[in-house]
This record gives structure tokens, sequence and C-alpha cells, in this order.
């Protein structure tokens, strides 16, 4: 129970890896705020925190724009008063090779993956920096280092998303905040459930641990991040990837 009585935000908590963070967080002792756009799927996540014990509520936002963002983070100070924990795990792919890739799929890309972390950030800092304290952990990809073919608005907006983390932990580290980013490799997730098998099992070859990823090998590095003993790192992108990128 490392984080009882700290409150965490995690956006996308509703499915994959969101989910798995979710869950493990209140696990450690957090209360909750599960966001997504589906509330129904959100409010499960919640229900199934509060199972573990903690204090849980789902919220409906679509972290695209900037007033349900601002609505989310209300609402999670409505509720618990502070905020300690914000992960920005929400995040979407639309894939095509760049010469197709329509104006929209750019667009939407990175108005979720990226100008949403950025709503989130701005509106969390709030209660952090008047609590003096804070964690702000992103979801970005392996990807975002190593580039991909067919998915060049997923990649930009996963790089963008590191320098980002950079550039807000340099800004908020004397105030007690940090701010870092995790970059998974393939994760077992609704995400990755839809490529073709080939495609996996080629994807499978590289992995020299020899599995995919779960949502709880992410989960377990929030949560430490999250915590006090992971108070001198900060701005820092941890590779969660089996070893595919070193
Ligand atoms: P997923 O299974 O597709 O889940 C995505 C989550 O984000 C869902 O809860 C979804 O709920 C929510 N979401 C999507 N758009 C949203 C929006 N505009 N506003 C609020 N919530 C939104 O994806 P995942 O595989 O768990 O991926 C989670 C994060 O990890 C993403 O940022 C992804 O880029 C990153 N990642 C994944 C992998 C992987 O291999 N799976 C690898 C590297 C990085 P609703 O649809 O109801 O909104």
């Amino acid at each position: 129970m490392k984080l009882k009585d700290k409150v965490a935000l995690v956006t996308g908590g509703s499915r994959g890896i969101g989910r798995g963070v979710a869950l493990a967080l209140a696990r450690e002792g957090a209360s909750l705020v599960a966001c997504a756009r589906s509330l129904n799927e959100a409010h499960l996540v919640a229900e199934e925190a509060k199972g573990l014990g903690v204090d849980a509520i789902a919220v409906k936002a679509d972290v695209g724009h900037p007033d349900e963002v601002a609505a989310l983070i209300q609402a999670c100070l409505d509720r618990f008063d502070r905020l300690d924990i914000l992960v920005n795990n929400a995040g979407i792919t639309k894939d095509t090779l760049l010469v197709r890739m329509k104006d929209e799929d750019w667009e939407q890309v990175l108005a979720v993956n990226l100008s949403g972390a950025f709503y989130c950030i701005r509106a969390a800092l709030k209660p952090m920096l008047k609590q003096r304290s804070g964690r702000i952990i992103n979801i970005t990809s392996v990807v975002g280092v190593m580039g991909n073919v067919g998915q060049a608005n997923y990649v930009a907006s996963k790089a963008g998303l590191i320098g980002l983390t950079k550039a807000a932990a340099r800004e908020v580290a004397s105030r007690g905040i940090t701010v870092n980013a995790i970059a998974p490799g393939f994760i077992a997730t609704d995400m990755t459930g839809s490529l073709h098998e080939d495609l996996r099992l080629s994807i499978l070859a590289r992995i020299p641990l020899g599995r995919f990823g779960t949502p709880e090998d992410v989960a377990a590095c929030v949560c430490f991040l999250s915590s006090e003993e992971a108070g001198y790192i900060t701005g820092q992108v941890i590779h969660i990837n089996g070893g595919m990128w070193m």
C-alpha cells in the first residue's frame, strides 16, 4: 500500500494498459479517477477498484478537447480535493503509409496522443503546484524512438510526448513534481490485437525475452515511478519492451 492517501487519474483507464495501470495503482492504495470516452467501460474499472478497497470514480472525457479535460480535472478535485498522480495513457492509432495519410488521420492522432497529454498536464499542474508535489507519467512508445513504417502520425505524437516530458520535467522540478515517460514495446491489448498474425509473429521473433508484454508489465513501472522511492527520477524515458530495442 505504497500509495495510500494518494489520488491517481488515469486517462484511457478503461481498457488495455490503462485498465492494468488503474487497478495496480488501486492495489497500492491510491484513490482512482478512470477516464475514457466510453463511460460504461471506465465505470466497470472504477467498480473493480472499489472492490480493492479504494474510492474510485469514472469520468467520461475526450482528452483531445481542452474543455473536457478541464472538467475532468475539476471532477477529480470535487471528489478528492487533490491530485497526486497523472497517467497520460489515452492513445489511438490511425495507421497508413505517408502518401495515403489524410489530414484528419494526422490531426486526430496528434490531438489525442500529444495535445491530450498537454491539456491534462496543464490542468493537473494547478493542484500539483499548490501541493508542491506530484507525479506525471506519460505513456509514449518504443516507436517514438525507433520510428515505424505506416505510423508517421503515431510516431510523431509519441516522439513529441517525449519532448513534452523533458520540457515539463525541467519546468516543474523545483516544485517537487516529477515527469517521466514510459515507452512500451508490443503489449497485448485491443490496440495490437487487430494486427495480422504474420506481423505479430515477425514482431515476436524480434523480442529477446520471447513474449509480448502485458498491461501489468507497464503498470508495475507506473507504480514505481508514482512512489516516494522514485523521487529522484525525472525527465526519463523508461523502456519496457522485452529487449526489442536497446
Ligand atoms: P487500447 O487498448 O486501445 O486502449 C486505449 C484506451 O484509451 C481506452 O481506454 C480508450 O477508451 C482510451 N481512449 C482512446 N481515445 C481517447 C480519448 N480521445 N480520450 C480519452 N480516452 C481515450 O490501447 P492500449 O494498447 O492499452 O494503449 C494505451 C497507451 O499505450 C496508448 O497511449 C498507446 O499508444 C500506448 N502504447 C501501447 C502499446 C501496445 O503495444 N499496446 C505499445 C506502446 C504504447 P475509449 O475508447 O472508451 O475512449
